[in-house]
């Protein structure tokens, strides 16, 4: 699983991937969409230092389809990140072909990854499930199915937006617990929720449910995903059915797809605390306990317009998950529900068991009663008009190559005119 690609010695003709602070180092090679105009298509781009290769013209696929990339297996997409390393080492024959075909990030424009059929949100971060619960039910935080069910609900794909977009506060029915009736108005209580985006790769047969054991093979990678969120609108709308307008007005994603090839040496186990029930045998195997989670570092940082610059709000992991990412894609399937090529799963908000690791507003605040102090005096309950919101997430480990998500920003604008 671990080969030449990942060897932490290799260093790139493309100087700004050797930068020890880049994201985007020659043993990361994530995937995504970029357009040198308006007017220009879109086009496959791999993340090589503060470059964009544009692997088509590299000679490295034939297609500007990505989900057709995606479609196409782990096979495929290894033989690509090896001929990639291959030819973005120092000393390659290749590089002339592809300095070509290379372009600045910062003169392109970088778009939604794919083609995205079907969004669903899960719910799998346990600590952020556990806050959120507290708030509503103090003395039975928990639901009886959480240890037992990964929890979801299918979300809204066509506004998924690609990290950089700025959107409008949006408005909802807000209905205070005294008030007599509701009325409509721009939320006031306007939240971020620090997860991670899996992008389904190879689809399944609708009635044929993926085995957990093959479960990894049908991701093709992972992206930083926001789903932003009004509280006061789903507080009022969420019974009995669950979230809906409160969540669809729109989903930031970080641009690059890495690779479970690139993840690999950050691999780890997935536990249970003792006394927890065992995942149902459907959502259990060897390799899921012994490498079925990743050790990834999440982090939510916050630029007001007030600040010079970005100020980090909380760190938590990926590892802080109660569910691994095969037991998602085995119980999404379970019941023969057919995934497809760009389809796209949100992990749930990743809180930190601290009460300072919470992944949104709403738990760093305690539901707004505890307004947050920033560090150049401002306060926050929830989001003002201006904020930007920017998650950021990153691999390291002892041996290796210390690997990063890029940013996956967001910025609040004020509500447009009724
Ligand atoms: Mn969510």
């Amino acid at each position: 699983m671990i080969d030449e690609t990942h060897d932490p010695a290799l260093a790139s003709w493309v100087e700004s991937a050797n930068d020890p602070a880049s994201d985007f180092p020659i043993q990361n090679l994530p995937f995504g969409r970029f357009r040198t105009s308006r007017e220009a298509p879109w086009r496959i781009g791999m993340a090589i230092g503060d470059q964009v290769l544009d692997l088509q013209a590299a000679a490295l696929i034939e297609t500007q389809d990505m989900n057709a990339l995606m479609s196409a297996g782990p096979e495929r997409r290894r033989a690509i990140r090896l001929a990639a390393s291959r030819g973005l080492r120092r000393g390659a024959a290749q590089q002339s072909r592809f300095a070509a075909a290379l372009y600045p990030q910062s003169k392109v424009e970088l778009g939604l990854p794919c083609v995205i059929g079907d969004y669903t949100d899960f719910y799998a971060g346990i600590h952020h499930a556990t806050a959120v619960g507290k708030l509503m039910r103090p003395d039975n935080p928990l639901l009886p199915n959480y240890k037992w069910v990964p929890i979801g609900y299918h979300g809204r794909a066509s506004s998924i937006v690609p990290s950089g977009t700025r959107f409008g506060r949006p408005r909802g029915q807000i209905k205070p617990g005294d008030a007599p009736q509701p009325w409509l108005a721009p939320t006031r209580r306007l939240d971020y929720e620090l997860e991670l985006g899996v992008f389904i790769g190879t689809g399944n047969a609708l009635g044929e449910a993926v085995p957990i054991a093959a479960a990894e093979s049908h991701v093709f990678g992972l992206v930083l995903l926001n789903d932003w969120s009004a509280r006061d609108v789903q507080a009022w709308e969420y019974q009995p059915l669950g979230p809906f307008l409160a969540k669809n007005f729109a989903t930031t994603i970080s641009p690059w797809i890495v690779t479970p090839e690139a993840l690999e040496p950050f691999r780890a186990p997935f536990e249970r605390p003792a006394g927890d029930p065992p995942p149902l045998p459907y959502l259990d195997s060897p390799e899921n306990r012994t490498r079925g989670m990743f050790d990834i570092a999440l982090e939510v940082w916050l630029q007001t317009p007030r600040m010079a610059a970005p100020q980090r709000l909380m760190r938590s992991n990926f590892r802080d998950a109660y569910w691994t990412i095969a037991q998602l894609v085995a119980h999404h399937t379970v019941n023969g529900c057919n995934l497809q090529p760009g389809d796209l799963f949100g992990s749930g908000t990743i809180s930190g068991p601290a009460p300072d690791q919470g992944g949104s507003m709403l738990e760093l605040t305690a539901g707004g009663k505890q307004p947050l102090r920033l560090s150049n005096g401002e306060t926050r309950a929830f989001l003002e008009d201006g904020d930007t919101v920017i998650l950021r997430a990153y691999c390291g480990r002892q041996g290796f190559r210390r690997i990063g998500f890029g940013d996956c920003a967001g910025t609040v604008l004020p509500a447009r005119e009724a």
